[in-house]
């Protein structure tokens, strides 16, 4: 919010710079222009008013006029003759020569009805001027017609005697009327500041400023303008440029609406003094142009101040949206490296921990089963060394069957510690082998040979059933048929146990990428104790030297190294389930740990 209020401020300044800018350089060059037409319309109205100038001081040398005015040779009536035609020929208003009195003694419009014959103009400045033996020069208002002119007198002298005044009057007002087609307005005013030429007529005889008391006093005595009512000229100056020009507006208080119209709004008023009568030429130049020049300045600069901010920030923001972008990039880069870092760290922690686990595991393990072992290893060893006490003894006494009996029970004693041992072997080795392919009908045939002495003492009967795709499993087929084995013996001694017609059952089903494999019999199924400790190394609950508990816990080793599960459930029927799931070959490979 606050940059933008600095932006538009900025903006408004640069505008109102170039707006005064603009305004000083527009006005400059408007006031040159102005100058040179001045100097212009300066140059003919001084040639009009110069080039009479002349001609009433050549009248001194009139033969006709000096008849009059000295000698009395010349009668009025053929000098004013002699006066029309010389008028005629200079192409001036009037001449007419006056006496030393003030009256007009012969004029050249004698026989115009508005005559001046006879006429007492003493009054008149250039009368008195001349008088003194001085040219005068003077811009009046005629008393009879109430035409307005510019007078120029002389004496006529004779030895030093002013004799009679010559004048002439000249019409200026055709100059002025060439002006009017300017499309500026121009004015020439007296010592009065009076507005004696005009190109609007309706500023004509109007003043720039009030005229005194004095001088209208003076100006009802000399009829200067013929008693015509001096309005003042209705424009306000707004602003002074300089000694001769300044700003000013119309005040449109004025009655003509062509007046109006010609001079609405601003102008520049350039003035130049003229001749030495104190006359000055003012022109009036319009100012739109200039103005509506300097408002184009100013809003360009605005314009240019707003858009250069705006390309500013917006090459800011891309730059720090760029920026953002990039430490993003930076800050997901740290946190990727840091959470690979955790990850990493984590799983050197797990794998740690599993090891530990696994340590510990095995320690355990290794607990059990030195427990198991002694117990296992302990009745043998106690009966053998009752045995061999006894063999000695006997073999003192001579009694040799004795001794025959007793060495073959320590021989089947020492056979079954060796079983215990090769088991114990089995266990400890926890390769499984090599994994491969298992064909289960080929395993599940050569397990039931194994098991056929202990089947046909049961009296036992075996159904398989294996689904057509689930024959293959993946892992390592001897290992397998161990685990087979082992479950259908569990399975058999389970159901004989309570039954006549031991049933056992295996199956097989695919599931998904895997393969169930499914043993179940018709015994009295697993107690909560059992579940418990079922797959802990030696635990059993046959007795002695007919099962040693290893059986189970092979088995989970087994599946669980082909990346296979075992599980142990009771049948809602009764009974027990042993379930192997194995990966289907395809899925993944049986894994070697
Ligand atoms: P062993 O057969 O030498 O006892 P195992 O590890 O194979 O060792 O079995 C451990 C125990 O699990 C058995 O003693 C038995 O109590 C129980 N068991 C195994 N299979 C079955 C079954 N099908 N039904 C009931 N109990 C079973």
């Amino acid at each position: 919010m606050l940059l933008l209020t600095l932006i538009v401020s900025l903006a408004a300044i640069a505008g109102m710079v170039a707006y005064r800018v603009g305004e000083a350089l527009g006005l400059a060059s408007l006031q040159d222009s102005a100058r040179q037409r001045l100097n212009l319309y300066a140059l003919t109205l001084r040639h009009e008013v110069e080039k009479y100038e002349y001609l009433p001081k050549m009248l001194e040398l009139d033969q006709a006029v000096v008849g009059l005015l000295e000698r009395g040779t010349q009668s009025s009536l053929e000098v004013s003759r002699h006066l029309e035609r010389l008028n005629e020929r200079a192409k001036t208003r009037v001449i007419y020569i006056l006496g030393r009195q003030g009256h007009v003694l012969a004029t050249s419009n004698w026989q115009q009805a508005d005559s001046y014959l006879g006429e007492d103009l003493s009054y008149r400045h250039y009368f008195s001027e001349a008088r003194q033996g001085r040219p005068g020069f003077f811009f009046g208002v005629g008393t009879t017609r109430g035409e307005a002119g510019y007078y120029i007198s002389a004496p006529i002298s004779l030895a030093g005697h002013v004799m009679g005044v010559a004048v002439i009057k000249v019409d200026l007002d055709r100059l002025q009327d060439s002006w009017t087609h300017a499309q500026a307005p121009v004015i020439v005013s007296d010592h009065y500041g009076v507005a004696i030429l005009s190109s609007v007529p309706a500023w004509k005889f109007t003043a720039n400023q009030p005229l005194t008391e004095d001088v209208q006093q003076y100006l009802r005595e000399t009829r200067q303008y013929n008693g015509l009512p001096i309005a003042p000229l209705d424009l306000l100056t707004q602003k002074v440029l300089s000694r001769d020009a300044q700003l000013v507006s119309w005040s449109g208080t004025g009655t003509e609406s062509e007046t109006e119209d010609q001079v609405r709004g601003l102008f520049l008023a350039q003035t130049l003094p003229f001749g030495a009568n104190g006359w000055t030429l003012t022109l009036f130049l319009p100012t739109d142009l200039v103005y509506s020049m300097a408002r184009l300045y100013a809003g360009l600069a605005a314009l240019g101040i707003l858009s250069f901010f705006v390309m500013l920030i917006s090459w800011y923001l891309r730059r720090q949206q760029q920026r953002d972008r990039a430490l993003a990039r930076l800050q997901l880069e740290r946190a990727h490296a840091q959470l690979e870092r955790k990850v990493e760290e984590r799983t050197r922690t797990l794998e740690e921990t599993q090891a530990g686990l696994i340590h510990a595991g095995k320690l355990a393990v290794i607990g059990q089963l030195s427990t198991g072992l002694a117990h296992e290893l302990n009745q043998p060893l106690t009966a053998l060394r009752t045995l061999s006490g006894n063999t000695i003894r006997f073999m003192e006494r001579g009694d040799l069957d004795t001794v025959r009996a007793n060495l073959k029970r320590i021989n089947d004693l020492v056979d079954s510690m060796g079983a215990l041992t090769s088991q114990l072997k089995q266990f400890a080795r926890k390769s499984p082998g090599h994994s491969g392919l298992a064909d289960l009908n080929a395993i599940i045939d050569h397990a039931l040979l194994i098991l056929e002495p202990s089947i046909h003492q049961h009296r036992a009967t075996i159904h398989v059933q294996l689904a057509d795709d689930a024959g293959r499993v993946l892992c390592n087929p001897n290992r397998l048929e161990q685990v087979i084995v082992n479950l259908l013996s569990n399975a058999i001694d389970a159901a004989s146990t309570q039954n006549a017609h031991p049933v056992v059952q295996i199956s097989s089903q695919r599931q998904g990428q895997q393969v169930a494999i499914r043993v179940h019999d018709n015994g009295p199924g697993l107690s909560e104790e059992v579940r418990l400790h079922l797959f802990e190394p030696f635990f059993t609950t046959k007795d002695s030297g007919t099962g040693l508990g290893l059986g189970l816990a092979i088995s989970m080793s087994i599946i669980q190294h082909c990346g296979g599960r075992l599980t142990a459930d009771n049948l809602p029927s009764g009974g027990a389930v042993f379930t192997i799931v194995l990966p289907f070959p395809g899925a993944e490979k049986c894994t070697t740990h």
